[in-house]
């Protein structure tokens, strides 16, 4: 979701005379926020996750299916609701924040989940029961679907119906996606796209290359007529590509993100660091979006969409140019993977060249950071802020964090250190897993979620060390996205399981670091199968490391029957035995009879399609070749039995640990 202060936004234009004031004060609450935080120590496990969901609207005479744009009136209600409770005292169930499009709403649970291993068994529960409370908002005909919508920026794609202006300054001047479709509750989105637009000097361009099958033109070029373009509205339309333009066609899809509580700040970073590697293994496996502008790709993610969909980047900065008024020559968009570590005993894996300004490394190195961490804060801090309030430019440095926050929180990668809020006490050091594409069913949300969790909790418990020089992370993003990865792609892995000798518990001083020895040789290519289930005797696979890690914990039975549940399907996803919903919704248009074989989802294989999402996702339906055979125990509460026997063998071996 994002920063969302309040105030009069700054256009790009009003915002270039501030742009060294802002960073510079920036850099400065990050400074006092660290030593301010720095020493905080024993936070519990805790841990949430953010659930985007799309409100779609079916018409069934006219077998067409829109989104719905009402997303702002449904959060008026459930945020009332919700400041009802805090005044009652009354807890949450889930909170409900707004996204990007206005037809988007973002959920996530109504306090964090805590470390007991009781939790997962509730995970699913909430999730269900936040669908109800949607539910519950919803007219005659529609529906809330965790997906991507597949059909955004065709014609008549919204709800009420609207065509896109490419006049329309405040749109962006997109040929496809009307200002309507983008949540303008708050100015943030908006401003977002047109400042993005503004900073790059053109449009942004998507170009998505297009699944060739036999009946695709060749090459697949499109005319944009319809679309009221003028010669000089597409120039950026690459052939053999699907051609977007607006930030809305990546931040308009959904994501499933997952953030937790470190025990102190050299946990979160080392944390950070051992899951860098993993997050192109969960994009793959996640993989749930083959379809943009009612055309069929041939990438299975939204990963590089968003990317290109939020490129700020100048012509001089995208290499285009030489450098003249830029600074950098800057390889990514301010939506992509992380390009280092931060953990100082992981930085020996940092091997793609970091840009920075000196003197904001230097404001940050004299503020007493060590070299590590003010090398990934001002190399986020070359993106320039987006998003200036007029009235909040002024601030008191000891207090505040908006500055900083306003850059941290529009460097959109696959991972994000969160330093704590500097006005809520109870919050500590926390990392966000962000690379997940949202699935169609709580089951399976909530059993990518807890996997993850459990990952953390496994890398913890025996120290392992995943780091391999970063630029294969990046690297292997790229291949996380091809179709059907999951069955056809390798990725780089470290082979063998190595501990990490400078994990934080054993990290006595900041000299005391050791690399974990590494060669390149420990790297192999391999398949998401065998990180997944293992490969022979050289990988025993994460899921079968998860599963020592549950055996030398005591978890009650039910829950270590629902999380057996999630593992067996997310291994059986890792064989191909169950498809990631890309592989099934390719399938379902190629055996629609309306499919011609060109590439074209059309209107009618959308509704098609949508119905029967719409029917799984609600358990009207069960389809085995997406979701297994399954029955989780999840509750909506752990009991009190539970929680105290949990407790007490917890109390226990703390005691024998002493
Ligand atoms: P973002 O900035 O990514 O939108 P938020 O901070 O709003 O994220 O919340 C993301 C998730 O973090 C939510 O699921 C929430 O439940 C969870 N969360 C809240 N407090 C904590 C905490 N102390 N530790 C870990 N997760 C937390
Ligand atoms: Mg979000
Ligand atoms: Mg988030």
């Amino acid at each position: 979701m994002g920063l969302l202060t309040k105030g009069s936004p700054l256009t790009w234009k009003e915002t270039v005379p501030y742009v060294d004031y802002i960073k510079k004060h920036g850099i400065a609450q990050f400074i006092n926020l660290y030593h301010r935080l720095r020493n905080r120590q024993g936070d519990q496990l805790r841990w949430g996750d953010e659930i985007e969901y799309t409100l779609v609207k079916f018409d069934h005479e006219n077998k067409k299916v829109t989104v719905a744009c009402r997303a702002e009136e449904m959060l008026n209600k459930l945020q009332a609701e919700e400041q009802v409770n805090a005044i009652l005292g009354t807890t949450n169930c889930c909170l409900w924040r707004p996204e990007f499009g206005s037809y988007m709403i973002e959920g996530t649970p109504g306090t964090p989940y805590g470390g007991l291993l009781a939790c997962f068994n509730i995970v699913e529960a909430n999730m269900k029961n936040r669908r109800q409370v949607i539910k519950k908002l919803l007219k005659r005909n529609e529906a809330v679907m965790s997906i991507s919508f597949p059909a955004l920026g065709t014609l008549g794609f919204i709800s009420p119906s609207i065509k896109a202006d490419p006049n329309d300054e405040d749109a962006a001047n997109s040929l496809f996606f009307p200002l309507d479709a983008v949540f303008t509750g708050h100015p943030r989105f908006k401003n977002l796209s047109k400042n993005i637009k503004s900073r790059r000097g053109s449009k942004v361009a998507i170009n998505v290359p297009i699944y060739k099958d036999k009946n695709t033109k060749s090459p697949y070029v499109e005319d944009f007529s319809g679309y009221g373009a003028r010669p000089e509205d597409v120039v950026d339309a690459k052939p053999d590509h699907i051609y977007m333009d607006h930030m809305g066609f990546g931040m308009g899809c959904c994501c499933l993100q997952v953030t937790f509580q470190a025990v102190n700040v050299d946990e979160a970073r080392w944390l950070y660091d051992q899951l860098t590697p993993i997050t192109p293994i969960l994009l793959a496996l996640s993989a749930a979006t083959p379809i943009f502008r009612g055309k069929l790709s041939n990438v299975d993610s939204r990963w590089d969409i968003i990317s290109a969909s939020t490129d700020d980047r100048t012509p001089e900065e995208r290499g285009l140019e030489p450098l003249k008024d830029s600074k950098w020559l800057i390889d990514k968009s301010r939506y992509d993977s992380t390009d280092c570590y931060i953990y100082p005993c992981s930085t020996t894996y940092n091997d793609i060249p970091l840009q920075y300004d000196e003197q904001l490394y230097q404001q940050l190195i004299e503020g007493q950071i060590d070299e590590h961490l003010a090398k990934h804060i001002a190399h986020m801090f070359i993106r320039d802020p987006l998003q200036v309030f007029r009235e909040r430019i002024e601030q008191d440095d000891e207090k505040s964090t908006e500055h900083f926050e306003t850059i941290q929180s529009s460097n959109w990668m696959n991972m994000r250190f969160k330093p704590p809020p500097p006005d809520a006490p109870e919050i500590g050091w926390r990392v966000e897993f962000r690379p997940t594409e949202v699935q169609l069913t709580d089951f399976e949300n909530a059993a990518y979620c807890c996997f993850v969790v459990l990952l953390t909790r496994m890398i913890i418990s025996f120290r392992l060390s995943y780091l391999m020089p970063i630029s294969m992370v990046t690297e292997n993003m790229k291949r996380a996205q091809q179709k059907d990865a999951v069955l056809n792609q390798k990725f780089l892995f470290r082979k063998g399981l190595a501990a990490c000798q400078s994990a934080p518990e054993n990290l006595k001083a900041s000299g005391d670091c050791h690399s974990d020895g590494m060669s390149t040789s420990d790297i192999e290519e391999m398949t998401i199968n065998e990180i997944i289930n293992g490969k022979g005797d050289e990988f025993p696979g994460l899921i079968s490391l998860i599963r020592q890690f549950l055996d030398s914990a005591d978890v009650d039975v039910d829950t270590r029957c629902t999380i057996a549940q999630y593992l067996n399907f997310i291994s059986k996803r890792a064989t191909g035995e169950i498809n990631t919903l890309a592989h099934w919704m390719r399938d379902f248009v190629g055996n629609h009879p309306d499919y011609k074989h060109d590439s074209e989802v059309n209107d009618t294989i959308i509704y098609d399609l949508m119905v029967k999402m719409n029917a799984i996702s609600n358990g009207e339906e069960h389809c085995t070749k997406l979701l297994g055979c399954y029955r989780s125990k999840t509750e909506h509460s752990i009991s009190s039995a539970v929680r105290k026997a949990e407790e007490h063998m917890i109390f226990q071996s703390q005691k024998r640990g002493h």
